[in-house]
């Protein structure tokens, strides 16, 4: 079954959407995405998805072509088109295309937008169930990580190597600190039951899951430190987890070959991921 998608002002099966060789998303990565997850039909935490989107554009110049109405209007007819209960919708826009490759553009370059559904099973998630392995590696990206770019071969290259050391995803090192996971923000439980995570700057991603996250634990009177910390300091740590919008909270149980805590899911990423998925749905409706 082919799916619906969107490009440009229009909903096409999949396979009759094209797009130029010389859109400047394909030659350079010159676009922006975001990730909207969706529960029951509705999308998550999709206001900061689009605010953010909207940053991305703003450091980068980048036209967007609609309003964040419209584009809520575009998501909500893509899962009913797609009849998606639960998954993501996926959002690209890329700077456009002039007709041929060239490093500068003009200033009237008009921008290729593209939405598409994913399915993806969620809340019954296996990682979640079981936690997820970590690989650390060194952070090998650009300066300006809270944007929101598809230039994500780095991001590729260090997943790829992590599945082929038996690992499921990467945590990122740089001046021996943590920055943030491969496509995830990245926490760790002290002794005491504070959450540490690092602060925002621009060396990592402001992930929207992290934003509720750390409103929530607010809310459960849980401590949260947004400091920076070592891969050491993690090592020793009582619990570790990662967010964002196509896990939700994922433990972790081990960084390299290291188990973490007990070796099972902890208390505090597991009781955070289920009040985070009721306060999601909930505030969806
Ligand atoms: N950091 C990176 C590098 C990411 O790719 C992502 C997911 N896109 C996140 C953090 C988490 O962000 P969010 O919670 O908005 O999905």
């Amino acid at each position: 079954m082919e799916r619906t998608v969107y490009i440009n002002g229009e909903y096409v099966s999949e396979s009759e959407a094209k797009i130029s060789v010389f859109d400047r998303g394909f030659l350079f990565a010159d676009a922006v995405y975001e990730v909207t997850a969706v529960l029951e039909g509705l999308l998550i935490d999709n206001h900061g998805h689009l605010e953010r989107l909207e940053r991305s554009c703003r450091e980068l110049g980048i036209k967007l072509p609609v309003t964040s109405e419209e584009l809520t209007e575009i998501q909500k007819t893509l899962i009913e088109k797609n009849s998606l209960i639960e998954g993501g919708v996926y959002l690209q826009l890329t700077r456009g295309c002039e007709g041929d490759r060239d490093f500068s553009y003009s200033d009237d370059i008009e921008p290729t937008l593209v939405l598409f559904t994913q399915e993806r099973a969620l809340i019954n998630s296996s990682y979640a169930q079981k936690g997820i392995k970590i690989l650390s590696m060194d952070d090998l990206r650009w300066k300006r990580r809270d944007i929101k770019t598809t230039s994500l071969l780095p991001a590729c290259l260090a997943k790829q190597l992590a599945k082929q050391s038996g690992c499921d995803d990467v945590w990122l090192i740089e001046n021996g600190l943590i920055t943030e996971g491969g496509s995830s923000n990245a926490y760790i439980v002290t002794a005491d039951d504070k959450v540490v995570t690092r602060p925002l700057s621009n060396d990592i991603l402001h992930g929207i899951t992290r934003a509720s996250l750390l409103q929530l634990a607010k809310d459960f009177d849980i401590e949260i430190e947004e400091r920076e910390f070592t891969i050491e300091e993690a090592y020793e740590a009582k619990e570790a987890f990662v967010s964002s919008a196509t896990t939700f909270i994922w433990p972790v149980v081990s960084i390299d070959g290291k188990t973490i805590g007990s070796g099972k899911p902890g208390s505090l990423a597991t009781k955070l991921r289920d009040i985070y998925i009721k306060m999601a749905i909930d505030t969806a409706r």
